[in-house]
């Protein structure tokens, strides 16, 4: 009856740090992985223990990041709390258009920028469910500097309000949940009638005309 389109979805998800923005990304990517795709990003910042090159990141320095940014390889970049970090262009269309979700993991001024270039983008912001939490969960960590935490906090805090920007938003408090709240809104995505590229008839109008007329099941009180 329908053809839909079968690109898939530009998800960008965005959260101030210590949101747990990288647990739901890791129960989205385990629910599906054969239809999504974490574009991975290239940063300047200084590597930390539970990084993993090629994986987190794609870590250069300051100088090879602005050479790459001369060179056009950035879809988007930004500068954030002192580094650099930025979208490959490269894989994202492919994907793309082999059916398969890109999830960019980015903050909001690459957000906005995305936004710009492709409109019609998933964006969907993970909340804290406090801020209290928000500052214990940066604390935990024990990756940052005392001042990194607190300029991490005020970016964070500055973005929250910005969320208005975003088509959807997840409180992540209890982590399960919220991978189910971000699943729908993916499901849903999906079902957006935008995506309807042509509504067909698949059953030809005399086979329709002969189911409505069967004896069977036209009942005598019933005149049509
Ligand atoms: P972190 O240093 O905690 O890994 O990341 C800091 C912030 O940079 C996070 O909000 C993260 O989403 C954002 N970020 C990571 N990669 C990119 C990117 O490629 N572009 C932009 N604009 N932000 C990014």
């Amino acid at each position: 009856m329908i053809k839909q389109n079968s690109r898939g979805t530009l998800i960008v998800i965005s959260a101030p740090s210590g949101c747990g923005k990288g647990s739901v990304i890791s129960g989205l990517l385990k629910n599906d992985s054969e239809h999504r795709w974490l574009s991975v990003s290239t940063t300047s910042r200084s590597i930390r223990s539970n990084d993993i090159p090629g994986e987190t990141y794609n870590f250069v320095t300051k100088e090879e990041f602005e050479k790459k940014i001369d060179e056009g390889y950035f879809l988007e970049y930004t500068n954030y709390v002192g580094n650099y970090y930025g979208t490959p262009k490269e894989f994202i269309s492919e994907k793309l258009k082999n059916g398969i979700d890109v999830i960019l993991e980015i903050e909001i001024e690459g957000a906005k920028a995305i936004k710009k270039l492709v409109p019609e983008a998933l964006f969907i912001f993970i909340m804290p469910p406090s801020l209290k939490v928000m500052v214990e969960r940066l604390k935990n960590r024990g990756t940052d500097s005392k001042e990194k935490i607190l300029e991490r906090f005020h970016t964070a805090y500055k973005e929250i309000n910005e969320v208005t920007k975003y088509n959807y938003v997840v409180v992540n408090d209890v982590l399960e949940d919220a991978i189910d709240k971000v699943e729908a809104i993916i499901k849903s995505e999906k079902c957006r009638v935008d995506r309807i590229e042509e509504v067909y008839l698949d059953t030809k109008e005399e086979e329709i005309h002969e189911l409505l007329m069967d004896k069977e099941f036209i009942n005598e009180d019933v005149k049509i």
